[in-house]
C-alpha cells in the first residue's frame, strides 16, 4: 500500500494544492510525496505525527541509520570503501537523542506510519557496485536491529527484531543517486519500493514486474 511521505514546512504548502482536484481527477488516486529525509529531528517526528493524527495522513520516514548511533557508538557503521565511523551526515546528537528517535520510530509504527530506509551514511552511491550496496543495506539492517543494545538503551520493544529485519522495505537513495548495482541489490532483497529522481511528475508508481520493485519518479 502506498503511503504519504511527509514532513516539514513544504509539506503544508503542497498538500493544499494536491487535494484541490476536480471530480474527474478525484477518481484517480493522488499521492502527496514529500520526504522526511534522514528522519533526524525529533521535533519533526512529533510535528508530522501530530499532523497525521489530525488529518489521517500516513507518512513514510526515510531513516538514515547513523541517526541511531551516538557520537560514542558511531563507529559501529562502516560505509563501503571508507574507514569505520565515516558519515556524510554525522550521527545522532547523543545517547538520549537516539533513545528519543527509537521511541518515535516505534510509536509512529504503532500509529500506522511506515519506516523506510535512507541508507546509513548518506553517501552518493553512483559508483558503488552491487556488493557495495549490499554492504550498506546490511549495515542498515544490523544497526537498526541492534540500536537498543549498541547504545545501552533498555526497553527494546517486543517485535523490534522482526520490524528491523523484515518490515522495513522501502528505500530512498541518498541524493536520489541510483545505478545498476543498486537495482540489482534491491531485486535480490525483493525490496518492493524505491524512489528515484525527479519530483516533477508525481507518481503512480512504475511497477517493474520482473523485479518486483515499484519506483517513484
Ligand atoms: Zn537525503
Amino acid at each position: 500500500m502506498l503511503k504519504f511521505l511527509c514532513a516539514g514546512a513544504t509539506a503544508l504548502a503542497l498538500t493544499g494544492s494536491c487535494f484541490a482536484g476536480d471530480a474527474a481527477k478525484a477518481q484517480k488516486p493522488q499521492y502527496v510525496i514529500i520526504s522526511f529525509d534522514g528522519a533526524l529531528h525529533l521535533e519533526q517526528w512529533e510535528r508530522s505525527r501530530a499532523l497525521g493524527q489530525k488529518t489521517g495522513a500516513s507518512f513514510t520516514y526515510f531513516l538514515s541509520c547513523v541517526y541511531l548511533l551516538s557520537p560514542e557508538t558511531r563507529k559501529a557503521y562502516e560505509a563501503p570503501g571508507l574507514p569505520r565511523g565515516r558519515s556524510n551526515v554525522g550521527s545522532g546528537y547523543s545517547r538520549e537523542d537516539v533513545e528519543g528517535r527509537l521511541g518515535q520510530i516505534w510509536t509512529a509504527r504503532s500509529e500506522g506510519h511506515e519506516v523506510a530506509s535512507h541508507g546509513c551514511g548518506h553517501f552518493d552511491g553512483k559508483n558503488w557496485s552491487a556488493k557495495d550496496w549490499a554492504q550498506e543495506f546490511d549495515q542498515f539492517t544490523t544497526i537498526v536491529a541492534d540500536a537498543w543494545k549498541l547504545n545501552g538503551i533498555d526497553g527494546e520493544p517486543r517485535g523490534w527484531q522482526d520490524f528491523a529485519r523484515r518490515e522495513i522495505r522501502g528505500f530512498r537513495a541518498p541524493y536520489l543517486s541510483t545505478n545498476k548495482g543498486l537495482f540489482k541489490t534491491l531485486e535480490k532483497a525483493a525490496s518492493p519500493m524505491t524512489r528515484a529522481p525527479s519530483h516533477a511528475a508525481l507518481p503512480c508508481p512504475e511497477h517493474a514486474t520482473a523485479s518486483r520493485i515499484s519506483r517513484f519518479r
